[in-house]
């Protein structure tokens, strides 16, 4: 992991014993969040409580994000606010070693920290990975585009035959169906 502290970091002292309010933020690339499945627009926001004994920290929050996709079928824009919920505990590095044993595998939302400064970018990055969706959709059943005329078929049908048929006669029976509802299901591949 990199050095390098994210904006979602927080120093210890800066944290009274109990319960404290805070807001931080920062932006995709300061996570190093990539950015093939969306672009974030503004700044990833954490807000919530951080809840402090002695060493240990529980952090009970919020991320705010806001999202531009495009539906992978029809590639319309959409733009989405993710708002998942967050919890991490933070606990001093020292404390491990004098612990358990139990290999190394890291406890998912358990950070360990230098007894100094916690920084919450690598939860963050993993929370909203998760979050974003790798196959986003406009509608639940998006009909896509035609591959002939790039007509968008949410909005009408479009003159072309369908895909794999040729001739006048299949397009207009298509065309004669498709004002009624169909009760056979999909047709056709994909
Ligand atoms: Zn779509
Ligand atoms: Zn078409």
């Amino acid at each position: 992991m990199s050095e390098e502290r994210t904006p979602f970091s927080i120093a210890l002292e800066t944290l009274n014993e109990g319960m404290n309010l805070r807001r931080l933020e920062g932006r995709a690339d300061e996570i190093d969040l990539p950015e093939d499945d969306g672009e974030v627009l503004g700044p990833i926001v954490l807000e919530g409580r951080f809840i402090r004994s002695h060493t240990n920290v529980e952090v009970q929050g919020r991320l705010a994000v806001r999202l531009r996709q495009r539906c992978v079928r029809c590639l319309a824009e959409l733009e989405a606010v993710l708002e998942p919920e967050i919890r991490v505990y933070c606990k001093r590095r020292r404390d491990r070693e004098g612990a358990t044993a139990e290999g190394d595998a890291p406890e998912e939302g358990l950070v360990y920290y230098d007894g100094r400064v916690l920084d919450l970018g690598g939860e963050i990055r993993e929370t909203l990975l998760l979050e974003i969706p790798g196959h986003p959709l406009c509608r639940p059943h998006c009909k896509g585009l035609c591959p002939r005329c790039g007509n968008d078929r949410n909005l009408g049908d479009c003159a072309c035959p369908p895909q794999g048929t040729a001739g006048p006669w299949e397009a207009l029976r298509s065309i004669l169906e498709d004002d009624r509802p169909r009760q056979d299901g999909e047709r056709g591949e994909g």
